[in-house]
Formats: C-alpha cells, structure tokens, sequence
C-alpha cells in the first residue's frame, strides 16, 4: 500500500538532516513541505515567532497540545534551557510514531515526553500523572474547536499560574472565533496578535499570545 505523508515526511528528515542536529531536522521538514507536499507543522515563518516568544519565556514546564510530526515540538525543545520539559499530547496513533522518530532524530527525546491520548482525558492528569504543578508556556495547535474547552479545563485543574503564557496558531486560518473572544475580551488574560501567514502559504494566519493574568 501506498504509504502516508507523515511516512513520507519521516523518509525526507531521514535522507536530508543530521542525527542530534534540530536545525537540520527543521530545515529538512520545512523544505520538505516548501517543494513536495504541504503539511500541517507551524511552519518556518510562524516557527520564528513562536522562537521568539520560547526564548524569552525560557520556560522549564511547557504543554503542547497537538504533535503531528513533531515539527513544533523539535522547535520548542531545542530552545529549553537544560532540565527543562516538554509534555506534548498527540491522539492519533500513527502521527505519534512518526512523530516519535522525529524528535528522537533531532536528539530531543530527554527533553519531550509524547503522550499518546486526548487533551480533554489528560490536561486532569497532569498533577497525579506527571508531577506538574503548573505549566510557563502553552502551544496550542490540536483541532479548533477544542482551544477554548481545552483553556478553561486547564484553569479549572490549576494548571496555569499568573505569568503562564498561551500561544495558540490557526487563530486566522482556519481560525478559533470563540477563543480569541475569551482571551481579548475577558479579564483573565492580556492577549496580543503576531500577523504571519499560514504555514507555507501566502494566506494570512497568525498566533495569539496570551498571559494568564491569574
Ligand atoms: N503542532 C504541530 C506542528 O506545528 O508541527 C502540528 C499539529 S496538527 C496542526 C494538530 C494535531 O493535533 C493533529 O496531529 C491531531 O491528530 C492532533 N489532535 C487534534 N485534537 C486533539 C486532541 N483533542 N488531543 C490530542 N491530539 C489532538
Ligand atoms: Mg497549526
């Protein structure tokens, strides 16, 4: 049988990039997408903004929702400062195998620990299951309807503390109305926009920062 784009995707990290070298993986996944098969990862152009805002954060407990291939997660690890972890969570079986050699390609497997389940079942485990008191830094990129019942759940588990900060993509395209009402006109986060576009296209899209004020 014909095999699947994330396969193909693995194949090209394979050929392309450097054992224990993230840059490399991360070029090779963006060029990948850029001149073979376009792919859901945050991409080159937003993966600069979401750098960005890693790097200042310098967190030490960070949360991603959505893996995929594990492109953002390989971006967001090769950031974090020494003894720092990633928890990202991926519900599709296949997805989280490739993304598992990914990020083991890149080196980062100390670092990120994939669990392989829904949000919506582990955001109320964290505590018991993996010793989080609260997260720093929040990506959110999993389906869009589940960002905002994904948010409150994670306040109502006390997950986040004042100063953690949420990034979510797609907040444009294909866009999450019902969460970018809650982050900007409620009154628990100070939120702001960074206009980019979608993923290895010239369609607009960006990512909504927004910090828990407590
Ligand atoms: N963050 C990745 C990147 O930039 O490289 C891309 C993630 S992709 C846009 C979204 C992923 O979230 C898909 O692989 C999908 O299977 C997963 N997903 C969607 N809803 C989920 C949920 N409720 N729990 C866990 N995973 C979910
Ligand atoms: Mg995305």
């Amino acid at each position: 049988t014909r095999s699947t784009r994330p396969q193909r995707l693995l194949k090209a990290v394979q050929k392309h990039a450097t054992r224990g070298d993230p840059q490399s993986v991360i070029s090779a996944i963006d060029h990948f997408c850029r001149h073979s098969e376009w792919a859901m990862n945050v991409g080159d152009e937003k993966g600069s903004i979401l750098d960005s805002v890693v790097s200042e954060l310098n967190p030490e407990k960070v949360l991603e929702l959505g893996t995929y291939c594990g492109y953002s997660t390989v971006r967001i690890a090769r950031l974090l400062p020494p003894g720092a972890r990633l928890i990202t969570l991926e519900f599709n079986a296949d997805y989280a195998a490739i993304a598992r050699q990914v990020i083991a390609w890149a080196g980062l497997e100390d670092k990120v620990q994939l669990v392989e389940g829904a949000s919506e079942d582990w955001i109320p485990r964290m505590k018991e299951h993996f010793g989080i008191e609260t997260f720093d830094f929040v990506f959110l990129d999993h389906w869009k309807d589940r960002y905002l019942p994904d948010t409150k759940l994670m306040e109502d588990c006390g997950l986040l503390r004042k100063g953690t900060v949420l990034l979510a993509d797609n907040v444009i395209c294909p866009g999450v109305p019902d969460y970018l009402e809650y982050v900007r006109n409620g009154l628990f986060y100070k939120s702001c926009y960074f206009k980019s576009h979608l993923e290895y296209t010239k369609a607009e899209d960006g990512l909504e920062k927004s910090v828990f004020l407590g």
